[in-house]
């Protein structure tokens, strides 16, 4: 039985922010992101990610977001850059990086993206990938500061603020929706319109 959870996880507004993306000037950015190419994710939203793939180890991330256009490693190094300056803000060394990408398959940790989906709303990247990778016991969820999606997918979707990203409200909400959810009821196609 596959056990994991996937979490369709959106970029810019959910483990970015505009508080971080507006704060740092960009000099200062670069000086506090020499490492990064791309704008800097927030430490909060990540952390409070993190958090949650540590309370719920059967996560495995699906990235949704446009940044998936980008490799596997950029992606991933955005999100250990953002935990590193979480670790070096609190001062507490071991926070453990919990963070898992759906790896069955080389191209299974991003939603399918191309000519098809092009003015596509996000649900139908989302159904694609359940599509070809789910199955009747597939749980998942799906975390967005945008809301183009249909409406069989809307019960298990969490919407953030753009200007915050991942909150503490919202890791509540995650948690308590990860905690409640029943595969029978989340892949029933049938229950779409034809
Ligand atoms: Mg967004």
């Amino acid at each position: 039985m596959n056990e994991k959870i996937i979490v369709f996880l959106d970029w810019d507004g959910v483990v970015n922010n505009h508080d971080i993306s507006c704060a740092l000037p960009n000099k200062l950015s670069d000086k506090f992101n020499a490492q990064e190419d791309n704008p800097p994710l927030s430490p909060i939203a990540v952390g409070f990610l993190n958090k949650l793939c540590a309370d719920h180890q059967e996560i495995r991330l699906v990235c949704s977001s446009t940044w998936r256009t980008h490799s596997k490693a950029e992606i991933v190094s955005t999100l250990k850059n953002a935990h590193k300056r979480l670790i070096a803000a609190s001062g507490l060394e071991h926070i453990p990086y919990s963070i898992k990408f759906h790896a069955v398959a080389k191209n299974s940790w991003r939603t399918p993206y191309g000519r098809d989906f092009n003015d596509a709303i996000r649900g139908k990247e989302i159904d694609a990938w359940l599509h070809h990778y789910g199955d009747e016991h597939t749980r998942y969820i799906i975390i967005d500061d945008d809301n183009d999606f249909f409406p069989w997918q809307l019960p298990y979707f969490i919407q953030t603020d753009p200007f915050n990203g991942i909150t503490l409200d919202d890791y509540f909400k995650l948690d308590d929706l990860i905690t409640s959810l029943e595969p029978a009821k989340q892949m029933r196609l049938d229950f779409k319109p034809v």
